[in-house]
């Protein structure tokens, strides 16, 4: 086995740690880097999942994106989708909801559609969240061509 990121050849323990925990092979070095990238620009490790998981089903996307305006937690910038992890296992309350609504709509206005997806769904369907989002980019291309 060896890292995802640099080919590095990864040793037993370097490679457990980071499948466990990011179900990604990453030597010691790129596990750190993710490890910091999740403290200081507070994104969840799930969107480092689903980026691996884009990234070796062939759909390279954007870790941690700053749109201008905020982070976006996953970003695909060719079809302008912009991923975020939902977390919450709690309801939104009527405040958070609008202002979810209304990044939604800016991001929206300049092009860009934002889908949610549960944390859960990323743990636990990997695979076929990632078709969803194939498929999703597909459609946005299409939308692209029409325009
Ligand atoms: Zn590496």
């Amino acid at each position: 086995m060896s890292c995802l990121e640099c080919n590095r050849p990864l040793n037993y323990l370097d490679h457990r740690q980071s499948m466990e925990r990011f179900k990604a092979a990453l030597c010691e070095s790129h596990f750190k880097r993710v490890d910091r990238l999740i403290r200081q620009q507070g994104i969840p490790e799930a969107a480092v999942v689903l980026y691996y998981g884009l990234k070796e089903a062939g759909i390279p996307s954007m870790l941690a994106w700053w749109d201008g305006k905020k982070t976006v937690d996953l970003a695909i910038s060719r079809v302008k989708l912009n991923i975020e992890i939902d977390r919450g296992h709690k309801p939104l309350t009527a405040e958070q909801a609008i202002c979810e609504l209304e990044s939604t709509m800016e991001a929206f206005k300049n092009g860009f559609t934002t889908i949610r997806i549960p944390e859960l769904l990323i743990r636990h369907h990997l695979q076929d969240t990632i078709e969803n989002i194939r498929g999703i980019i597909e459609g946005l291309k299409a939308n692209i061509k029409v325009v």
